[in-house]
């Protein structure tokens, strides 16, 4: 395996075990429960990561970069990382979105079935502890209830140039806070009628620091907990304390993040500290340290395609592809049925590599990387994609007989397989021009060509429908020339091409796909994303394949030779009658 290239974020954890930062305790029982207690006995896990994915879609390319990153670091250093649903939010949040994106972590090779433990968490198994920590907040002073209208809030708040004013109800008691948030939690006001604000800095030159709202009412289902709640906490909350729940040490995202920062080390350092109550007995915080820190890197953005969950959404029920695995989506389960890797998604990642500036990465990159990982893995097989019938007018009728196509030129010991030929061959419509142009060296009268682990065969010419299209081309071979016997390269040809035996071909269908966007920037400036949607991007053909492609299992990946990248669909193929996906070309066509 390729090691993975040193970055930032790899420079800091090697620091922090160097100094010990991290040698932490295992705790007992789960997160969030009263049961969860520092057992003494020091954690097997050097470092602990985590990839937290909200279950309100499908994941996508971005989040493979944040999932290699984040199981990748936790595998080199002795970690772990735990797959966290994010699920904190009632609305847009499903069982399927959960289910997908366990699928994907699991295809792209990550588990959480770990000998000692299972690193696979829910943050709705938290709220009791949310709750708790809310009200500790405002028994110390450090939340209130605002009744502000949403509006009085947003002006209240001030700007980038101009501080912020405070609240009329900023100045609550404690007591008055505690009697209001326990009525919210209660039910006993409207959605929307009030929030508890952290108290900070309304005059904070960081507009995330004056007094941000952290929980809400929201009479909504939620998925997990059912009508448990009606108030939920807001993300910028509930984030930094399922990572201090979880005790993860590393808790990384992207920079979009990095101004939610100082929040993250404020609540936690005041969930973290010991308090006294008004007999002066002292209490031990909530949470215990080493308190996790937060590293943010940049996100990936790729070419022609769309990387956002709310635009992935747009498109797949406004029905602009056939749901969320159509092979042309940028999403894992799209991906997968496109015949892209898990291998290949590593490789890209590796490539790209973690910064902390924005940037674009290309497209193509990522399809070169699939298609060095299929290079090395793919069998070869022979597929003719516009079929036009080759008649070899001197061979005799009713008769065929093997040739050899090796499976691998690069791995020999992957050995070879028979194909047929005889009288009637399957050729690319390409492969004929009847008045050649420069430089044309396939098939044209007089011409000779060698029928690829074939014969050398001269053409002596074709048959036309009546709009002069071209219907059947002749040829006549040469029997001493057969690839693989002595004296076959007495004859030399410049050109080498593909054929299927009409008698021993599987007619079969395969999709082309292209690029779903026609623009590098979809919808940039003002634009609407969906108008640069690439009208053309999958065309369904009729194919004459080699007959061992009658067998292919669903997700098996071949090359055709001469065309590309292709794999069987692992939806629309059924036993004996596979259906084909175009991955990729085998050069790039969008750099001609
Ligand atoms: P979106 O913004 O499209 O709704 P999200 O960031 O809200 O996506 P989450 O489910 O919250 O999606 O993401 C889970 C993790 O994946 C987060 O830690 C986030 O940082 C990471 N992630 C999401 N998009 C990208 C991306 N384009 N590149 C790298 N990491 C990403
Ligand atoms: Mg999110
Ligand atoms: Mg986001």
């Amino acid at each position: 395996p390729i090691p993975a290239a040193s970055n930032f974020i790899r420079a800091i954890i090697e620091k922090d075990l160097s100094q010990s930062k991290y040698a932490t305790k295992k705790w007992a029982g789960s997160p969030g429960d009263a049961a969860h207690q520092d057992t003494g006995v020091v954690d097997t896990a050097k470092i602990r990561t985590r990839f937290p994915p909200e279950p309100n879609g499908y994941l996508h390319i971005g989040h493979a970069k944040s999932i290699f990153l984040n199981f990748g670091l936790a595998r080199d250093f002795d970690g772990i990382c735990h797959l966290r649903f994010d699920d904190t939010n009632p609305e847009k949040e499903s069982q399927e979105y959960v289910d997908s994106i366990s699928d994907a972590v699991k295809w792209l090779g990550f588990g959480w079935d770990n000998a000692n433990e299972t690193n696979l968490y829910f943050a709705s198994n938290y709220f009791d502890f949310m709750y708790r920590a809310a009200e500790s907040l405002i028994e110390n002073g450090h939340a209130y209830v605002d009744e502000q209208s949403a509006d009085e809030m947003r002006i209240n708040r001030g700007t980038l140039t101009e501080a912020g004013k405070d609240s009329p109800f900023r100045n609550r008691t404690v007591a008055e806070n505690l009697a209001r948030f326990r009525e919210m939690r209660d039910g006993k006001h409207a959605d929307g009628s009030m929030v508890l604000r952290a108290k900070i800095d309304m005059a904070s030159p960081n507009i995330n620091m004056r007094d941000p709202a952290i929980y809400r009412v929201r009479r909504a289902h939620h998925h997990n907990t059912g009508d448990q709640w009606c108030i939920y906490p807001m993300y910028t909350f509930a984030h930094p304390i399922e990572d201090a729940l979880e005790r993860i040490t590393h808790s990384i995202c992207t920079l979009e993040f990095e101004d939610q920062r100082p929040f993250y080390d404020w609540l936690l350092l005041r969930l973290a500290e010991p308090t006294e109550d008004v007999g002066g007995n002292k209490k031990p915080g909530l949470l215990a340290e080493p308190l996790p820190k937060q590293y943010e890197f940049a996100r990936l953005n790729l070419t022609y395609v769309v990387l956002s969950k709310r635009k992935l959404i747009q498109l797949v029920e406004e029905k602009h592809v056939n749901g969320w695995d159509d092979p042309r989506l940028p999403t894992i389960a799209g991906a997968r049925r496109r015949g892209y890797t898990a291998a290949g998604f590593k490789l890209f990642t590796d490539r790209i590599g973690v910064s902390k500036a924005d940037s674009w990465i290309e497209y193509s990159i990522l399809e070169d990387c699939m298609r060095e990982v299929l290079n090395t893995d793919a069998e070869r097989r022979i597929a003719v994609l516009d079929p036009i019938k080759l008649v070899i007018d001197n061979y005799p009728e009713g008769q065929s007989e093997d040739c050899f196509a090796p499976n691998h030129p690069l791995k020999p010991e992957l050995g070879k397989r028979t194909v047929q030929l005889s009288k009637e061959l399957w050729i690319e419509r390409e492969d004929f021009m009847e008045t050649p142009s420069k430089g044309f060296f396939r098939l044209t009268p007089e011409g000779m060509v060698r029928l690829r682990y074939g014969y050398v065969v001269k053409c002596t010419g074709c048959e036309k429908d009546a709009d002069g299209k071209v219907t059947v081309v002749h040829c006549e071979y040469l029997p001493d020339t057969k690839s693989g016997t002595p004296g076959s390269d007495s004859v030399k040809v410049k050109g080498n091409i593909h054929w299927v035996s009409v008698a021993h071909a599987y007619e079969a269908e395969v999709r082309l796909y292209d690029r779903l966007f026609k623009e590098a920037h979809p919808g940039e400036g003002d634009k609407d994303f969906l108008d640069d949607i690439n009208q053309n991007s999958v065309q369904v053909i009729t194919t004459q394949l080699e007959l061992s492609l009658k067998d292919a299992k669903p997700e098996e990946s071949f090359q055709f030779e001469r065309h590309g990248y292709f794999v069987a669909d692992r939806k629309d193929s059924v036993a004996g009658k596979p259906v084909f996906n175009r991955t990729v070309t085998l050069k790039d066509a969008w750099q001609k």
